[in-house]
Order: structure tokens, then C-alpha cells, then sequence
């Protein structure tokens, strides 16, 4: 069995509260939110608080508003709520049904959005009890100094693996981030790092207070395709995410949006629609979308499967995922 370390907990009710035990407490300090995975994460000893805040009943961090241009996702809002609230189903249909994909349904009822965007990186090397770890040497990402992905490393390159991320870069969403002093904006396409070992600009003392996704326009299509070996439960082992602006009639004219593949390594990677803008979209203009993902995505040895067979799969998700953008 696996046990937990000894730490302190607190419950605050307030933002400021919450910030306030933050700030006070730095780097010894971890938020917990619904905690699927941080409670497997410290079983594992890969975190070792003093403290951990724990956020879930702290007033005004749940639930989707309508915020007139944008949808406001509170970070307590859980991945149930969003797979079929209402305003995403008009909004920003394929955040719902990337959030349908997360884990199985058990842990979507308790699994934050603010805690998916958050989620830690994964790696078949470091998802792993401390006993297991330490046979191997342990790695650069905890407690060792050599990384079992690439010979010679010096930097980790776990796997992001949240899917709800890779929508909501596709769809241009933005987090609110709320400190002791004061509350910065950013974009998702800034919010992610390609270090694996902490792979968000979240600094210590800060919380993440909200999503804001861009409403849809009647042109935009959303689309969402994730490769994993069962469906449910299974982390990605591929995702991509499609906004896409189609106009006229079908199958219509692409005139903007984007393409973001995840589960390659700590950051979600953006593939430009340019080569397809103002293009019918076709199966030639997705098989193109297809031959551009394929060459710019490395598949590695970070997560389960054969990068080649991963790599592959890349063109297959792309069409799926249109598909699911035009057909859903
Ligand atoms: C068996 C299993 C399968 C899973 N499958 C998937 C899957 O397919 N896809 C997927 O995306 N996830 C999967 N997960 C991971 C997890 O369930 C989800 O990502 C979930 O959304 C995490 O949310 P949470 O509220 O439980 O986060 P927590 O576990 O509470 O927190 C996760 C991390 O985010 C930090 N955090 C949480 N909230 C905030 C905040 N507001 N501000 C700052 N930091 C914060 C925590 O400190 C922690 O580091 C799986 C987990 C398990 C156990
Ligand atoms: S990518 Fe390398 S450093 Fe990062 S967790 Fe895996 S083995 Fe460790």
C-alpha cells in the first residue's frame, strides 16, 4: 500500500485567503483542488508539502458565466459540469467534449478544470512509486540527475497530458491568475513552458482563478480527437484539438482558426492553419493539415507505445478531428 507523508492542511473560504497562505508559504506549499492527481502524485512521493491549501470550498470558483465576448470558467468548475453545461454546449462545443474525454466518470465528478490545465507532466519514468524510482537512479525531473527519455539530457520532456488544454489553446482561451498582489492575464498559449519539470508560468503564491474562452462564432467549428488504449480512464497518448473558421457553403472555405497536437512533450504544439487558409476544406486540404502536423510532431519514448506507430497516428488524428469539428 501506498501512504501519504505527513503534511498540514488548510481550508480557506476566500481567494485572499488562499493567496495569503500561499505567498506565506511558497514552495512548501501545493493547492489541491479535486485532487485526482495530486493524491496519486504524493502517494508516489513525487511532491512533498508541508502544507497543502485545500481550495474546494472557497466561494465564487465554480460554475460557467456568460461574460458577453467570452465564457467565464470558474477553476472549480469540475470536467463533469462542462460535458454538459449548457453554455459550452452553444459556446465552445468541443471544450465539452475534450472534458468528456478526460480519465472515466468518477474522476471527471471530482477532476477540476483549473486542476487539468494544471495537471503535472507525465512520464512513464516518473509516474511511479518511490520504491520503483529509486531502483532506477530516480531521473532530472525528481531527485535524480539523468533523464531516461533522452541520452544526455538536460532539460524534461514530459508529456503534457491534459486535454483540456489542447482545446483551449486551439479555441484562444485565457487563465486568470491571482496572487497576494494583484492578478495577471494569460494567454494559453503563453501559460505552457517546454520544461517538464514545470511546465506552467504559475509561480509560487499564485492560484488559478478562471478560464475565459472566446464565444464561437457561427463560422467556427471545433473538433477534438484523442488516441489512448481504452476509452475511458486511459491518459492521451496523442490529442489534437481544431478551431477552425469554415465560411459558405460545404465543404466551405477555411478562413482561419488553429490546430494544437499534445501529449508529445511539456508543451502543447501550435500547427498554423495558413497552408489551408482560403482553401476549400476538402480531403486534400485536411490530408495537407494532415502532412504538416506529422512533420512538425516527435513522438517519444516519454510515454506508453511506439513513438513511430504515435508519430503515424498524428495525420489519423488530424482527420478525425475534423471530423468531429464538421460532423458533431
Ligand atoms: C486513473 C486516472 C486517469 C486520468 N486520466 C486523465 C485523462 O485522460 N486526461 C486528463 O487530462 N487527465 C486525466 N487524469 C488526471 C486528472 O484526473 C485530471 O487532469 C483532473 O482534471 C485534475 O483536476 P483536479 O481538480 O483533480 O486536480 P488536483 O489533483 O487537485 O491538482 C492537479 C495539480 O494542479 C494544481 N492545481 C489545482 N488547482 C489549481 C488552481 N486553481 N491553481 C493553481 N494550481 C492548481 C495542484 O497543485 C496539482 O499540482 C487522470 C487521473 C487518474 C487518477
Ligand atoms: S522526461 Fe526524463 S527527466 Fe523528465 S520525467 Fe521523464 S525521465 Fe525524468
Amino acid at each position: 500500500m501506498l501512504r501519504l507523508d505527513p503534511f498540514k492542511v488548510e481550508r480557506p473560504t476566500t481567494v485572499d485567503e488562499a493567496v495569503a497562505l500561499l505567498a506565506a508559504h511558497g514552495a512548501k506549499a501545493r493547492v489541491l483542488a479535486g485532487g485526482t492527481d495530486l493524491l496519486p502524485n504524493l502517494k508516489h512521493g513525487l511532491h512533498q508539502p508541508e502544507l497543502v491549501v485545500s481550495i474546494g470550498g472557497v466561494a465564487g470558483l465554480r460554475g460557467v458565466k456568460d461574460a458577453g465576448e467570452v465564457l467565464e470558467i470558474g477553476a472549480l468548475t469540475t470536467l463533469a459540469e462542462l460535458e454538459r453545461h449548457p453554455l459550452l454546449a452553444q459556446f465552445a462545443p468541443g471544450l465539452a467534449r475534450a472534458a468528456a474525454q478526460v480519465a472515466g466518470p468518477q474522476l471527471r465528478r471530482m477532476g477540476t478544470i483549473g486542476g487539468n490545465l494544471c495537471l503535472d507532466t507525465r512520464c512513464l519514468y516518473y509516474n511511479q512509486s518511490a520504491f520503483w524510482r529509486e531502483a532506477l537512479g530516480y531521473c532530472l525531473k525528481k531527485d535524480g540527475s539523468v533523464c531516461h527519455v533522452v541520452a544526455d539530457g538536460k532539460k524534461c520532456v514530459a508529456a503534457a497530458s491534459n486535454d483540456t488544454a489542447t482545446m483551449l489553446m486551439a479555441l484562444g482561451a485565457e487563465v486568470e491568475l491571482r496572487a497576494r498582489d494583484g492578478t495577471r492575464r494569460v494567454p494559453l498559449d503563453a501559460f505552457y513552458l517546454p520544461d517538464g519539470a514545470k511546465n506552467t508560468v504559475v509561480d509560487e503564491g499564485e492560484l488559478l482563478v478562471c478560464v475565459r474562452v472566446p464565444k464561437g462564432s457561427p463560422a467556427r467549428r471545433e473538433g477534438y480527437a484523442k488516441l489512448r488504449h481504452r476509452n475511458s480512464i486511459d491518459f492521451p497518448l496523442l490529442s489534437v484539438a481544431v478551431a477552425l473558421d469554415v465560411e459558405g457553403v460545404a465543404p466551405g472555405t477555411v478562413t482561419g482558426g488553429l490546430l494544437v497536437v499534445s501529449a508529445l512533450q511539456a508543451r502543447p504544439l501550435r500547427v498554423s492553419l495558413d497552408a489551408v487558409r482560403g482553401r476549400a476544406l476538402d480531403d486534400g486540404a485536411i490530408e495537407e493539415l494532415g502532412r504538416l502536423a506529422h512533420g512538425r510532431c516527435h513522438p517519444m519514448t516519454n510515454i506508453a507505445d511506439d513513438p513511430a506507430w504515435r508519430r503515424d497516428m498524428v495525420p489519423v488524428l488530424v482527420r478525425r478531428a475534423v471530423a468531429d469539428a464538421l460532423h458533431a
